[in-house]
């Protein structure tokens, strides 16, 4: 008989989490707006809004620690980190700062110009708000294949080159980098191929444009490039790492996401001149350049974890828990982005709810049916997210409109995810008879999912 998978970890440290009633979830998120952002965290049960910042550090991190140099210049704890960087990714130039959103901030103040064109895979929607902040424009040279949800190709992440292609001979002047956004979060959490991240580099080339990574997840598209892709299966994932930045400029990070620091994130490049206008941006924004936002201990923290998380065992427990989940969706027929991505499962919510109309936000009023169910908390990832378009203020209902479980790392265990699935599959059983969906009672202006005020249809 074949020996069954498990964790390449064990628990060391617990924390207690309770289930509420029906009424009492009901209560709550009416308070909430419908917004599942506004609920408070003892509200819920089990937390799959999302896997940033939410992981478990391991003993190693927690021991970085203790011994983290608080020194305001010139700290260990930074060329720890960036040491760890350097070695990682081989570029040269490292600047620490806060989250991944506050790296967008710090670099775009340098290289984003009114009118300028951003061309890239899929934008996340902080590099969004950060290029349309600027009114400059993000243009998503996506894949075909990434917005048909039953379709299963391994690199459904990539960039359409001929897209890109087309925009840069005829907007070559207005676009300042490429951004490459690895793994692609906004198509599902899927992965890049190596393939094509060396057609984008030549494709650069040939418009003389640098590249930048959007890099939270770059670890798990590294582990998708070994397992899916010809030529990489007795690489290890360092090496794939290495080769993915090496067809980079420059790379953001939120470590939040595959450094499993709760908070923290960075630049890092090759082009001096970036790094010198950054640092200037960098204090002013952020702080001195050794630390940039972070305490000494957290940079401890986040070069140990950049470290375990490059490494197979680690990705492989993470990556197997999020198809452990899928499979259990493939039972109920419960349609979702396939293949399974990286870090979520994303459920194609205007399949399942076929009843409500796109104007009444079908994500959305999915999300609300299962945190309703269950105290579980997912993330509309779909037409609120979207915004509306910045010239015609329109609703922007284009893309997906999907229900994203993100899994935070090394936190829930399988237990967590059946319990995820029947509560799902509870909802589908009943979609028929959900037939309204909800309106907005107030939005802000950007990035409006954080704080939208609903109201529920019908
Ligand atoms: C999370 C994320 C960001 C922003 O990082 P924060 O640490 O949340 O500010 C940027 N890009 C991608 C792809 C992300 O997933």
């Amino acid at each position: 008989m074949q020996q069954p998978f498990a964790e390449s970890w064990k628990i060391k440290m617990v924390e207690p989490i309770r289930n509420s009633t029906r009424h009492e979830r009901e209560q709550w998120l009416k308070a909430a707006h419908y917004n599942v952002f506004q609920l408070n965290a003892e509200e819920v049960y089990i937390d799959l809004l999302t896997d940033s910042g939410t992981g478990a550090m391991s003993d190693r991190q927690w021991a970085g620690m203790m011994i983290g140099d608080e020194s305001y210049a010139g700290a260990t704890s930074f060329r720890k980190m960036k040491e760890t960087i350097q070695r990682i990714t081989g570029f040269q130039y490292v600047l620490p700062t806060h989250q991944g959103r506050a790296a967008e901030n710090v670099l775009f103040s340098c290289l984003i110009n009114e009118n300028d064109i951003i061309p890239g895979n899929s934008h996340f929607d902080t590099t969004k708000g950060h290029i349309e902040s600027r009114k400059a424009f993000a243009v998503d040279c996506t894949v075909d294949d990434a917005k048909d949800t039953q379709k299963e190709v391994p690199f459904k992440g990539n960039v359409d080159i001929t897209k890109l292609d087309t925009l840069l001979a005829k907007e070559a002047d207005r676009v300042p980098f490429i951004i490459v956004t690895i793994t692609n979060n906004t198509a599902g959490g899927q992965p890049v191929s190596m393939d094509n991240l060396r057609q984008v580099r030549r494709l650069a080339q040939k418009y003389n444009k640098p590249v930048l990574f959007d890099s939270a997840r770059f670890a798990e598209n590294a582990y998708f490039i070994k397992v899916r892709e010809e030529g990489f299966a007795d690489k290890t994932i360092k090496e794939i790492c290495y080769e993915m930045f090496s067809y980079a400029d420059a790379m953001t990070m939120s470590a939040k996401k595959d450094a499993i620091v709760n908070m923290g994130g960075f630049i890092a490049t090759n082009i001096q001149s970036w790094f010198d206008m950054a640092k200037v941006k960098g204090i002013v924004y952020e702080g001195y350049i050794t630390y940039g936002g972070m305490n000494g201990r957290d940079m401890n923290a986040l070069a140990i974890g950049l470290d375990e998380n490059t490494e197979f065992d680690n990705l492989e427990t993470r990556i197997r828990q999020v198809a452990y989940l899928a499979q259990r969706l493939d039972e109920f027929g419960i349609p979702y982005q396939r293949p399974a991505g990286g870090h979520a499962i994303f459920v194609d919510a205007p399949k399942v709810l076929v009843q409500v109309p796109k104007e009444e936000f079908p994500a959305q009023t999915l999300t609300i049916e299962l945190y309703l169910e269950a105290g579980i908390r997912g993330c509309e990832i779909g037409y609120l997210l979207a915004d509306r378009d910045p010239v015609t203020r329109q609703n922007r209902f284009g893309g997906l409109d999907l229900l994203r479980l993100a899994i935070p790392r090394r936190v829930y265990t399988n237990n967590h995810m059946d319990v995820v699935a029947v509560a799902l599959k509870n909802v589908y059983d009943r979609r028929n008879s959900i037939t309204r969906g909800v309106e907005i009672v107030w939005e802000a202006e950007l990035m409006r999912h954080f704080t939208v005020q609903l109201r529920q249809l019908g």
